[in-house]
């Protein structure tokens, strides 16, 4: 038996328009593995795989993967259009045009500097490629933008379901069980529908609250003939022009595929009015950590690595510091800089640091405090809970320093502390802090549930480049009238939305 010639590319980056461009080395700090490299690393270390190809592998079975190029940045500016351009020439160079199926891993709210709608161009040209009739499966994220040009060029769009993000392997699995349809010569119709509404990042949860009940009230409607329904949030900071809450449907006509699509539009549209942002000052948060008898994780989801934020603003640091807090952990700050010279002071030392001595962004701040260097760490984390578990993620040169009773986990790599295990490397016992502050905006809720129940989490309102309150943000290419930042803004699900393939 001949196997299946499948090309897996996995691309990933979420784009905020404010933040620095993202470049070739942002991507090499990160992953970018190309071709028999990316083959090579299939085989021998599985687990840097994203979720989603880990979760296509095991579902589909055998298969002969014919690696393209795997590209993860995480979330950051706008991809630099040289880079990407130097992308789309692998895909010409290395996907060859009688593969048997194409599987895209992709995230899908990337902006080029020279492109709106990188995505879009890339499942363009795969098509282009492979031609018509060769089925390509592909696996975004929530906060994904999909575009007209997606669901042409894509036989199968299934976006992840959870937020915090737990379910990309199962989403990798979903599109290996489209593969297979696909592959018996299935044929699918795809309808897009996008409303002019952005919920604010804090308002996504889909554990709890609004978003829950329609992404539960959006599954019940994937059964046959429907494929697959994807309730995305799109990326609310990223200032995209493909901005807005997007519903795309799987089905085996476009026809019904609409159909769906127009009534989950309509129910996310009636909800609009219970997506409240509720942030707590960082004056009232840090009284709140006086009170070492209540545990508490403090967000700071103004600054989130995972949506593009510096993750080194000070704020809410200088604060505790100024206050005294007690018994407290703040992480991780990046600041490559500082983790280098813990390096070279050594475990024990103390020294003066000075914070964000070379970030130019205004609301990172600058901060100058006598630390002492308490443990060193470097190399992949085992990640085990929540957004990264079961994979590895490389933070780089780490440092955990100390100020007064205030410690600090200093990293070299821009990550948002959503996995436990960033902390537990280095001996530190979450259960024995009465204050964590994470640079995070929800996905630390999936890695710190088993220490803080919701009522222990506070989201803390400071300054950073990803604020749910989205009045803060110059909006430049956000299609207009958008809510919440605009008002009398109308919608109608019946003239809403287009298609593309079987009808
Ligand atoms: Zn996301």
């Amino acid at each position: 038996m001949t196997l299946p010639r499948i090309a897996l590319i996995h691309f990933h980056l979420e784009s905020n328009r404010a933040a620095p461009i993202t470049t070739r080395s942002d991507f090499s700090a990160q992953r970018l593995i190309v071709g028999k490299d990316f083959a090579r690393d299939l085989e021998e270390k599985p687990a840097l795989a994203s979720a989603g190809i880990r979760g296509f592998r095991e579902e589909f079975g055998q298969f002969c993967p014919v690696p393209v190029f795997a590209a993860f940045a995480g979330a950051g500016g706008m991809i630099d259009g040289l880079f990407f351009d130097e992308l789309i020439q692998v895909i010409r160079d290395q996907l060859p045009a009688d593969v048997d199926g194409v599987y895209l891993d992709a995230h899908g709210a990337c902006i080029a500097t020279h492109d709106e709608d990188p995505d879009g161009t890339l499942i363009s040209l795969v098509r282009e490629i492979i031609g018509p009739d060769t089925p390509l499966a592909v696996t975004l994220d929530l906060h994904a933008h999909v575009s007209p040009a997606m669901i042409e060029g894509a036989d199968f769009i299934a976006a992840y379901r959870t937020n915090p993000h737990v379910d990309q392997f199962e989403r990798g699995q979903e599109a290996a069980a489209a593969m297979k349809r696909l592959l018996k010569g299935d044929k699918t119709g795809r309808a897009l529908v996008r409303l002019p509404f952005i919920p604010p990042s804090t308002t996504q949860d889909t554990t709890r609250g609004p978003y829950a009940r329609l992404m539960t009230e959006a599954i019940a409607r994937a059964e046959h003939p429907i494929w697959n329904v994807s309730l995305c949030a799109g990326f609310s900071v990223g200032d995209s022009a493909k901005a807005g809450v997007n519903v795309t449907v799987t089905a085996d006509t476009s026809e019904e595929a609409l159909k769906t699509a127009r009534k989950i539009g309509q129910s996310f549209w009636d909800a609009r009015h219970e997506f409240q942002v509720n942030l707590t000052s960082i004056r009232d948060a840090v009284s709140m950590m006086s009170d070492m008898e209540t545990a508490r994780i403090y967000a700071d989801v103004a600054d989130n690595p995972g949506g593009g934020g510096r993750g080194n603003t000070l704020a809410i640091l200088e604060t505790m510091l100024d206050a005294s807090v007690e018994n407290a952990l703040v992480g991780m700050l990046f600041d490559p800089d500082l983790a280098a010279e813990a390096v070279e002071h050594g475990v024990g030392a103390k020294f003066q640091a000075q914070f964000n001595r070379s970030e130019s962004d205004v609301q990172s701040g600058h901060l100058t405090v006598d630390v002492e260097v308490v443990k060193l760490a470097k190399g992949p984390v085992d990640c085990r809970r929540g957004l990264y578990a079961g994979g590895q993620q490389d933070l780089g040169q780490c440092a955990l320093l100390r100020c007064g009773s205030v410690f600090i986990i200093v990293t070299s790599i821009r990550r948002q502390l959503c996995d436990p295990a960033f902390v537990e490397r280095f001996g530190l016992k979450i259960a024995n802090f009465s204050t964590i502050v994470v640079k995070s905006r929800g996905h630390f809720r999936a890695g710190f549930d088993e220490f803080f129940t919701p009522d222990r989490v506070v989201e803390i309102d400071g300054p950073g480049l990803t604020s749910p309150e989205l009045s803060r943000i110059d909006f430049t290419k956000t299609p207009r009238p958008i809510l919440p930042i605009d008002s009398g803004v109308e919608w109608s699900s019946e003239a809403a939305g287009c298609v593309a393939g079987r009808n």
